[in-house]
């Protein structure tokens, strides 16, 4: 990897500067993590918020549109979103009266809405698959779609793509061996695995059609679960006709094939399927579908309903590891009408697309002016600047151009000056309620904190 032409050794003294500004500006958030710890494990409600690149995580007060306010009172432009969980902007009105509708209604019944009908007609046609459930959250409808694979295959393994994401589903946590050899290893970090994780997985790297036709030849793969573009580990593109192929691969082998539409929802209401005409059997898609309140859903081809159907046996659809007794409740029901009727519309996409792409000229001038090794990637919505020169090919490229120091950064330098960035990478999405305002806000951010860097 070429060096960047700043010295690096004037890193860990703007860090030391920018924590310092970050602690002196936020005495109520340092005050209530002091508090957490005496009843929150490590002194915060979920484990990976203890990476946070300030001493202590920011504490929210209230959000709306595309800002929040912490709880020191500042004012914050949010290009983090919930991670994609509030890519409806924060609060979006029309999601927030059906939500205050359903309210009065009752929330959770174990029985249906006549919402879910208007919900999976809306799906049915925004992705062209037929049959469609429900889940809570993104990692529940990958795990369930799994396990629906590997049923009526009756194969024992999936492939995943190196250095995915899908959420904390057990199979997925499985990453190629650094040496070459084309082991399967646990991925760093992964807690109390049930199993060695080659024994379920197979992986390899994205866009590399020869090691996916080895991978799938044997026959023994349920289902090959990928998001259409990576997301998780940077945004990696596929290369033109790596699509064509793994559906051809995937066809030809008789493997299932799963698309996870979470975060690349972000490419147009359809999802990169859509918008690129693709044809898997299987879609999964959580977090903004219901504007913040948690909802998920997944979807099958008309023949994998029928063949889930055969395979069926409605005295036993109470167990057997696809569940969830709030699943499809009506709250989460409500909020996804509203959401994929009133929020996420074409109309709102419209307004998004161009604002991620001012962003991505912004960060990309400044790059430019300080003649940086850095390149900018975008898909739809979302845009994300990365430290190396050329946008990586696979997971395992992605990965190695990993910078925590640099990345830690200029995080803190962004937060300092009121702009959240998405954790662990460089990524940020817009929502309908991002400004053009906002996006300059960042790019004049952006060039002062390289400007400090520079020498
Ligand atoms: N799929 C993808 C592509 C994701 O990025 C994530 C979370 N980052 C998930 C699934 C899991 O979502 P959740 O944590 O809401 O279950």
């Amino acid at each position: 990897m070429p060096k960047p032409p700043f010295d690096r050794d004037r890193l860990p003294a703007l860090l030391n500067r920018e924590l310092e500004r970050f602690r002196a500006e936020r005495p109520r958030s340092r005050e209530l993590f002091e508090r957490a710890k005496a009843t929150l494990h490590d002194g915060v409600p979920m484990n990976w918020m203890v990476r946070s690149p300030g001493a202590f995580p920011l504490f929210v007060e209230r959000a709306k549109g595309s800002r929040f306010w912490d709880a020191d009172g500042i004012e914050m432009i949010d290009f983090c979103l919930g991670d994609t969980g509030a890519m409806t902007g924060h609060a979006p009105d029309a999601a927030l009266a059906a939500i205050h509708r359903q309210l009065d209604r009752g929330l959770t019944f174990m029985l249906p809405t006549e919402d879910a009908i208007a919900v999976s007609a809306e799906l049915a046609r925004r992705f062209r698959l037929p049959a469609w459930q429900m889940a809570l959250t993104a990692t529940d409808a990958n795990r369930f779609t799994i396990r629906l694979c590997r049923h009526v295959t009756g194969r024992p393994k999936i492939l995943v793509f190196n250095w995915c994401y899908h959420g904390s589903v057990d199979e997925t946590f499985a990453t190629l061996a650094t040496d070459g050899s084309g082991r399967v290893e646990p991925r760093a970090g992964h807690i109390g695995p049930p199993v060695d994780p080659a024994l379920t997985t197979k992986v390899v790297e994205w866009n590399d059609r020869a090691a996916l036709e080895a991978a799938l030849a044997p026959g023994d793969v349920a289902c090959v679960l990928a998001e259409p573009a990576m997301t998780n580990i940077g945004i990696v593109l596929p290369e033109p006709g790596f699509h064509a192929a793994l559906r051809e691969l995937t066809r030809k082998t008789g493997t299932l094939l799963i698309l996870d539409e979470t975060h690349s929802i972000s490419a147009g209401p359809g999802g990169c399927t859509r918008a690129w005409d693709l044809e898997p059997d299987a879609i999964t898609l959580g977090k903004p579908i219901g504007s913040g309140i948690p909802a998920a859903v997944y979807g099958f081809s008309a023949d994998l309903a029928r063949r889930i159907r055969a395979k069926s046996n409605v005295e036993l659809a109470d167990t057997g590891g696809i569940g969830g007794t709030l699943a499809g409740n009506a709250l989460s029901l409500a909020a996804m009408r509203a959401t994929l009727e009133e929020v996420l519309t074409e109309q709102a996409y419209s307004r998004m697309l161009p604002l991620a792409e001012r962003f991505a000229a912004g960060v990309e001038a400044a790059i430019a002016e300080y003649a940086l090794p850095w390149v900018v990637k975008r898909l739809g919505a979302r845009a994300e600047y990365w430290f190396r020169a050329t946008p990586p090919k696979n997971g395992g490229e992605a990965a190695a151009a990993h910078d925590p120091d640099l990345d830690r950064y200029m995080h803190l330098a962004a937060l300092n000056r009121g702009i959240l960035m998405t954790p662990f990478h460089n990524m940020a999405l817009m929502s309908p309620a991002s400004t053009e305002e906002d996006v300059d806000r960042h790019t004049a951010v952006f060039r002062e904190s390289i400007e400090l860097l520079a020498c």
